[in-house]
């Protein structure tokens, strides 16, 4: 990086992320798409600092730390949520199972705390009867 230009600095690449599954927890690795496209304006040797956002967190110096660059383009792909699949069951609030593996036939329908208080009595009374 010596003399005055621009650099353009361009790749694709994927990266592969391991996380768990946020509603089972089970283990995944997904692949985050990333693509590079950087152009960097160099003066005398020196990189010129982007008029809005200032120096680059990937230039250090005279050197491009292009793991940097990756990772910046992985936060930028990276999933709001990790599923180790669209349709994953999760985990049973009731009896902790993992319901894609075993379907536990748990009634995990989430109540009004009212209408709960009210199936109570509900109960109770068909108890009682
Ligand atoms: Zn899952
Ligand atoms: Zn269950």
């Amino acid at each position: 990086m010596i003399g005055n230009g621009k650099l353009h600095i361009t790749f694709n690449t994927e990266s592969i992320i391991s996380g768990s599954c946020d509603r089972c927890l089970t283990d995944v690795s997904f692949k985050v798409p990333v693509s590079v496209d950087e152009t960097i304006q160099v003066s005398d040797g020196e990189v010129v600092p982007d008029e809005e956002l200032g120096p680059y967190s990937f230039v250090d110096g005279e050197d491009i730390d292009v793991d940097e660059l990756i990772l910046n383009e992985i936060l930028v792909n990276f999933p709001a949520k990790i599923l180790c699949q669209d349709d994953c069951k999760g985990i049973c609030p009731v009896c902790g199972k993992n319901r894609n593996i075993e379907p536990c036939g748990c009634d995990d329908t989430v109540l009004d705390p009212r209408m709960a208080q009210f199936l109570d009595v509900f109960n109770s009374f068909k108890e009682v009867k």
